[in-house]
């Protein structure tokens, strides 16, 4: 049992090595197991936060914790980013000269490392094998677990043998990490690395700082550029099908403009490796790729990722948006869909040789362009996919911002429900949709389903809205379609409230572009935010970091909201542990009181307008004049507001103003006389220069009071125009 004082700790070093106040779900039980000497197998989405579930025990225990992770990449920066937190850490692969190795390895046997990053085949290397089973070791740490299934999205034959760990080193607590969301692999994972009587900790998969958008396809390019243009000066990906529409994509972009890259398997790796640099520190904003794109870099703010083409499945979808708003940030993910794409892709699967796996991959895609042309909520489909529920409607999706209009389809559900039953479970949904609509064709002739009683049942509603309804239904979950066979329409349980229970509302079917939506924007001082910005890429050159290594973008906003003064206040940002306060709080915070300075300074100039000098025409104020103008400046009172808190008339307040103006003190006369003020001042010039001021202001355009007249001419005396 991890004790009240473990969570004490856990929490100490969470706010003062990594600057965070509290963890995430998930995290303190995580760490506590493993300070418990126990397994856990995590599974969290990407953002969720599974790097502080093995770095805190790995600081807290004794000994090195040992990570493994499968990207060389991968590995330098969360190293970096360890050593900016003050944490002892190194890595170990194959990038090191002989002469860094040695030094890396003398200082793992000296006792000195917190933590050391290995790629598993120099793990399992009999030598090194030998030398950590001589040394004090914290723990194991598998990161990105799902590497080691053939089922997972990025299989890694060198961690198939990570499962001899768990009995080469029987007493080292083994924590395996994944942000695969699909059961299959999950078990495969547990299985390979012999997790079984480990605990599982599951999170939710649910991102919610991601909004999730699907277009209809029109112009590409133009709803592209058009989607950047809300995003400009932010990191984002934008996946392509085919190398071909990936580099035609990014020279278009370059040519408008924004700094884009390409990115794809046919690329050298050198060109590569520079690509992926220059986008994590911020040289290079958009990314245009192939899927091969994103496993080797886990760059925090990536504000939006984009696709182009329909991805080939709702897994695929996942991962790949998932890249986005890994800080927690708002984050959009845009999908372009369009119909061609959809058979160009079938037409992919064609070429799969091996029938069951084109069987499943149709499968998927059939889920994915269910998904795009869904009427309900996109995150409640997208989690319903992988069996998280969702009860409520997301209030951050295209469809809940826009919902479509909805319409009682319960008789047409009890149609289709009638219909599934009656062909007793084996024909998908583009059978059922013939059926209703009353099709002769040969296949119902031989099944005698132009017999039964919902044959024709829908013939008035054609296919597309057929087929629309059927989605919806799956959707909502009265119907289910079984992958095993042939993706065969099912009745749920909850069918059988159909007709008896509440009236089933479905979305109207309304083919059509999508709008565009405005974004919720993070309250921060953009002015002071890009100055922070720019003071964090000069820092991270000067250290040779990315910049998000110095700070997140999380920091960034945070001190731009809150401004802090001092230290103190410094100390309370969230990832500001004690070495970067150390490291970089004092050149942040001379930044933060210069911008405060400037804007005080401007303060004085009425909200950064400029304000002419005025010259004084009259004597100085006497002790109400300046009681007014205190009012005015300090309090800012309305004329109004001003009259009733002194208990005068408002015209008795205006004299005040007058005396002001002649005084040379500045009220912004131009703002309170309003949109007529130009057109006063020119008619002033214009007048008559014979005429009385009583004759001059019969013949204004314009009507004024008394007060308000001596106040535009005091005006014209004091900027001198008159
Ligand atoms: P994952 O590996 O699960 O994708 P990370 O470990 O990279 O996620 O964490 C994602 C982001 O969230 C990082 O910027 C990390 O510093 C931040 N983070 C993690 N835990 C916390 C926490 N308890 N409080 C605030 N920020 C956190
Ligand atoms: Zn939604």
């Amino acid at each position: 049992m991890a004790t009240k004082k473990v969570k004490e700790q856990a929490r100490k070093v969470l706010k003062d090595v990594f600057g965070y106040d509290s963890f995430r779900p998930m995290q303190e039980e995580i760490i506590c197991a493993l300070m418990d000497g126990k397994d856990a197998f995590v599974l969290m989405p990407t953002g969720g936060g599974k790097s502080l579930c093995y770095q805190i025990p790995a600081i807290m225990r004794e000994g090195t914790g040992i990570v493994v992770s499968p990207l060389i990449s991968l590995m330098k920066d969360q190293v970096d980013a360890l050593n900016a937190c003050g944490v002892s850490a190194a890595y170990y692969n194959s990038s090191l000269k002989a002469a860094e190795a040695k030094d890396v390895l003398e200082r793992f046997e000296s006792g000195k490392l917190d933590m050391l990053y290995v790629a598993p085949e120099r793990l399992l290397s009999k030598a090194f094998l030998a030398k950590l089973q001589k040394l004090k070791l914290a723990m194991f740490a598998v990161d990105e677990a799902h590497c080691v299934s053939q089922w997972g999205h990025d299989f890694r034959p060198e961690y198939v043998r990570l499962g001899e760990l768990r009995e080469i080193f029987p007493d080292v607590p083994m924590l395996a990490l994944t942000a695969t969301a699909d059961e299959h692999t999950r078990e495969d994972i547990s299985e390979r690395l012999q997790l079984a009587k480990s605990q599982r900790f599951t999170a939710s998969f649910d991102r919610p700082n991601i909004r999730y958008l699907v277009a209809e396809k029109r112009q590409p390019l133009t709803q592209i550029l058009q989607f950047l243009d809300g995003w400009q000066n932010c990191s984002g990906v934008i996946y392509c099908l085919s190398r071909k529409r990936v580099e035609d994509l990014a020279v278009n972009l370059q040519r408008h403009g924004i700094r884009a890259a390409a990115y794809h398997a046919g690329i050298p790796g050198r060109s590569r490796e520079k690509v992926q640099d220059d986008f994590l520190r911020d040289r290079v904003k958009v990314i245009v790729a192939t899927i091969a794109f994103g496993m080797g870099v886990d760059k925090p703010n990536v504000r939006f990722v984009i696709h182009h083409d329909i991805p080939k499945s709702i897994e695929s979808y996942y991962q790949e948006t998932g890249r986005a708003g890994r800080d927690g940030l708002e984050s959009e993910a845009l999908m372009l869909y369009g119909s061609g794409d959809v058979n160009l892709v079938r037409r992919l699967i064609e070429n799969v040789e091996n029938i069951d796996q084109r069987r499943v991959e149709v499968h998927k895609l059939n889920s994915m362009v269910a998904f795009s042309e869904a009427l309900t909520c996109r995150r409640r489909v997208l989690l319903g996919y992988f069996s998280e529920p969702l009860d409520h409607s997301c209030g951050n999706c295209d469809i809940c911002l826009d919902p479509p209009k909805t319409y009682d389809a319960t008789e047409l559900a009890e149609a289709a429900l009638q219909c599934v039953r009656e062909i007793k479970g084996h024909f998908g949904m583009g059978y059922v949709i013939d059926v209703l609509r009353g099709s002769n064709n040969a296949r119902i002739k031989e099944h005698k389903h132009d017999k039964i009683k919902s044959h024709g049942a829908g013939a008035d509603i054609n296919a597309d809205e057929w087929t629309s309804i059927l989605r919806q239904l799956v959707h909502h979950g009265y119907f289910m379609q079984d992958v095993s066979k042939r993706a065969a329409m099912l009745a749920t349980k909850k069918a059988e409230h159909i007709g008896t229970g509440d009236p089933i509302m479905l979305a109207k079917y309304q083919p059509g572009i999508r709008r565009q939506f405005k974004r919720l924007g993070m309250a921060r001082d953009e002015l002071l935010f890009k100055k922070l910005v720019a003071l964090r890429e000069e820092q991270a050159e000067k250290d040779d970091l990315p910049p998000h290594v110095v700070f997140s973008d999380v920091s960034l906003t945070e001190m731009s909201q809150k401004q802090p003064a001092d230290v103190a206040g410094m100390r309370l940002i969230s990832g500001m542990g004690a070495h970067k306060l150390e490291e970089y709080g004092d050149v942040f915070l001379a930044l933060i009181k210069k911008h405060s300075e400037s804007k005080a300074s401007k303060k004085t100039k009425d909200n950064g307008k400029d304000i002419p000098m005025l010259i004084a025409k009259g004597p100085g104020l006497n002790e109400t004049q300046t009681y007014t103008l205190a009012l005015h400046r300090k309090e800012g009172l309305t004329l109004a507001q001003n009259a009733a808190q002194q208990g005068v008339s408002e015209v008795t307040v205006l004299r005040h103003y007058v005396a002001i103006i002649r005084a040379g003190q500045y009220i912004d006369v131009p703002a309170f006389i309003g949109k007529d003020f130009e057109t006063v001042m020119n008619e002033l010039t214009d007048a008559d220069p014979y005429a009385s001021l009583t004759e001059i202001k019969a013949d204004l355009s314009v009507e004024l009071s008394n007060e308000e007249f001596r106040l535009v001419l005091a005006w014209r005396e004091a900027i001198g125009v008159a």
